[in-house]
């Protein structure tokens, strides 16, 4: 017997209907989506904008134009804050600041560090004890230099869901772009680009069912239209933003990822809350002591739970129960 499986934070499991979808793309559809002179070109292009619509209407973008595939959350991570902020440097001669929060996933925070060693100013946010960052803390923090607030959807960790659309609004209130990293929660609870006023939002397949090394990223192209400089130059494929020829079968596959969870949100947000108050109610009533770390809900993520047991190490709890769930602990936190 294998553990049961209760780390989706850290990938879930392909969906058996996105693997049959994806199947004739790794199989006798082999074309490349770029080649425009013969059917295996064009069926592969129709079948990455076919793909392109789904995780428009995921994320409630306007237009699938608005859509770049890339090779996961961590790519669009670094295409989003990285390409802002060289967009911007490109544009004025003005110095350059970015705003996240200490509890960002380590794409967001190694490559805002990246940049803050190249001279960007970075403003990094505590959170209160539920992990939740505070608006008012963004609005305090902008100058006339800020380019970009970063701010994830719901945490990896403690599951906390953050108030996106507040700080969307305090971002466009003042003129800065703001960038959400989705790859936590999207499948799971509400979220639209524009109702919350999200500039940028970055996808990740694995975290929703689809094949890893694959995602995208939102990118709105009116009011404000968002300019980014690529990280990736080449053939010049997704408009310029991100060059390489096309992974069909992946891009398909976060495309049927992305069709299921706009039909099966909610039934899956409703099932894996559900699922979640057992096992927690299981817990808090039979062993004693037990700490619910993060909120409750309706702002922690349906499919989170994390709990500290007084007196037991993490660590050795995992290595305790190794044979039977397949679990995660939070690291230490550590300053670096
Ligand atoms: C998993 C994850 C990422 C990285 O996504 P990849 O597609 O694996 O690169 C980024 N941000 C968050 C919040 C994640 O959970």
């Amino acid at each position: 017997m294998r553990p049961v499986y209760m780390d989706n934070h850290s990938t879930t499991p392909l969906d058996p209907r996105v693997l049959e979808a994806m199947m004739p793309w790794l199989t006798t559809r082999f074309g490349n989506a770029a080649s425009r002179s013969h059917p295996y070109g064009w069926e592969a292009e129709e079948a990455v904008e076919a793909a392109r619509s789904h995780v428009a209407r995921l994320v409630g973008a306007a237009s699938a134009k608005e859509i770049v595939f890339t090779s996961g959350a961590t790519e669009s991570d670094n295409l989003a804050i990285k390409g802002a902020v060289e967009a911007r440097l490109v544009a004025s001669k003005s110095g350059a600041h970015v705003i996240t929060s200490k509890t960002e996933h380590k794409a967001v925070l190694d490559t805002c560090k990246h940049l803050a060693r190249q001279g960007v100013r970075l403003t990094l946010l505590d959170v209160d004890e539920e992990g939740r960052v505070d608006p008012d803390d963004v609005a305090r923090a902008i100058t006339s230099e800020t380019v970009l607030v970063s701010i994830m959807l719901a945490n990896n960790e403690v599951g906390t869901i953050q108030p996106i659309a507040e700080i969307g609004a305090v971002a466009r209130e003042r003129g800065v772009l703001f960038h959400c990293d989705a790859a936590q929660g999207l499948a799971r609870v509400p979220f639209d680009v524009d109702a919350m006023r999200v500039d940028l939002a970055s996808v990740s397949a694995h975290k929703m069912y689809g094949p890893k090394g694959v995602g995208a990223l939102y990118v709105r192209r009116r009011s404000p239209r968002v300019s980014l400089i690529a990280q990736i130059d080449g053939g010049g494929h997704e408009r310029g933003m991100r060059s390489g020829t096309l992974n069909v079968p992946a891009i398909v596959g976060l495309g049927e990822a992305a069709r299921i969870a706009c039909e099966e949100r909610e039934h899956d947000h409703a099932h894996a809350s559900r699922l979640r108050d057992r096992l927690r109610e299981r817990l808090f009533g039979e062993l004693e002591g037990v700490v619910l770390n993060g909120p409750e809900p309706p702002e922690r993520h349906p499919g989170n739970l994390n709990v500290s047991f007084p007196y037991v190490e993490s660590e050795a709890l995992m290595i305790a129960l190794k044979e039977e769930v397949a679990v995660s602990s939070m690291p230490i936190a550590r300053s670096t």
